[in-house]
């Protein structure tokens, strides 16, 4: 799957952030202890939360897709609750980036 489109073209409709195409997926691995703040997946079990990057920043170089994506989590409650954030291609196992706090 390429992410060419600066619009979510799967069908779902969504405006900003897409699980299918956002072009860049972060995983954010929680500190032990904050399994509250993980969530459910369709077989009950508890996973850790992603986010996605904006569609519209889908043809902006990933470095910089990356650098908003951290600055906004920076601004989160989560910071101070995890361990490591990985950035994917999306739908990928192709890791990118790789931020240990
Ligand atoms: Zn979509």
């Amino acid at each position: 799957m390429s992410f060419n489109s600066k619009k979510c073209r799967c069908g779902s409709s969504r405006n900003i952030y897409c699980s299918n195409c956002s072009k860049i997926s972060m995983c954010i691995l929680l500190k032990n202890g904050n399994d509250h703040l993980k969530l459910t997946n369709g077989r009950g079990r508890k996973v850790s939360p992603v986010w996605y990057s904006p569609i519209k920043e889908n043809r902006k170089p990933e470095r910089d897709i990356i650098e908003g994506m951290l600055s906004r989590f920076a601004a989160s409650p989560f910071v101070n609750v995890t361990q490591q954030v990985n950035f994917y291609i999306n739908n990928t196992t192709n890791l990118i980036f790789s931020y240990t706090l």
